[in-house]
């Protein structure tokens, strides 16, 4: 067999069908809350020096527990910001320890990722349930780590694109007004933005946010969805 035609397919089983099974089917990644109208937010990338402080100042004032996917080498220079978010009651998962796609690493790349990650996570007092990939995308060994360490896989059922440089707060705002419903588990971002997009999320939100009380909608995190 030629030999990149066998490379290629080690590619697909080692990540490109994983993370295809999971992304497009959502099997288990994302929880089924029927017709409660609870709906959940959670936020990627950060911890970001600015913008998380003042996205949980706006989370407080409207008493909603979140839940934030870390990315682990940004808790240094932020423990503060990360005992907050904990006595605050919002849910802390990880989303890596340095923002990598699982489809280009290798298997001891990942078996770091995740020691490093959960070892900085717990010298902070946290202990990590749940996994959020960047990107949503994962290999074999990511499956293998999730299973060792005991995580639950979480992707997300609502994305707006919030991350973008040319994503405007009305553009974030009507587009998450459209998405959510019954069930949604929102992907948000707090961290990494391009050009202060992290700040046009909490705008956006500071508007959405009134209008989806409102309408009856229960804020919950992942620790009350699956405890
Ligand atoms: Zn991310």
């Amino acid at each position: 067999m030629n030999i990149l035609i066998l490379a290629f397919i080690i590619y697909l089983l080692y990540s490109l069908l994983p993370t295809a099974y999971y992304k497009w089917f959502k099997v288990d990644v994302v929880r089924d809350l029927g017709d409660t109208c609870k709906i959940a937010l959670t936020f990627d990338d950060g911890i970001d020096g600015i913008y998380t402080d003042k996205l949980l100042d706006l989370l407080l004032k409207y008493d909603i527990k979140a839940t934030f996917f870390i990315v682990a080498n940004t808790v240094m220079g932020n423990e503060d910001i990360l005992k907050r978010m904990v006595s605050e009651g919002h849910t802390i998962g990880l989303h890596s320890l340095e923002h990598k796609t699982a489809l280009l690493v290798s298997h001891m790349y990942t078996k770091d990722d995740f020691r490093t990650s959960i070892e900085i996570m717990k010298r902070c007092g946290v202990d990590i349930r749940y996994y959020r990939p960047p990107w949503g995308h994962i290999n074999l060994f990511t499956l293998k780590n999730i299973y060792q360490y005991n995580l639950k896989l979480i992707l997300w059922n609502v994305m707006v694109g919030d991350w973008k440089k040319r994503a405007t707060v009305e553009e974030i705002e009507n587009r998450l007004l459209r998405d959510i419903d019954s069930g949604s588990i929102i992907c948000l971002h707090d961290g990494r933005g391009r050009d202060e997009a992290p700040k046009r999320t909490i705008e956006a939100l500071k508007r959405v946010i009134p209008v989806l009380k409102d309408k009856g909608y229960e804020f919950v995190n992942m620790e009350s969805i699956y405890e």
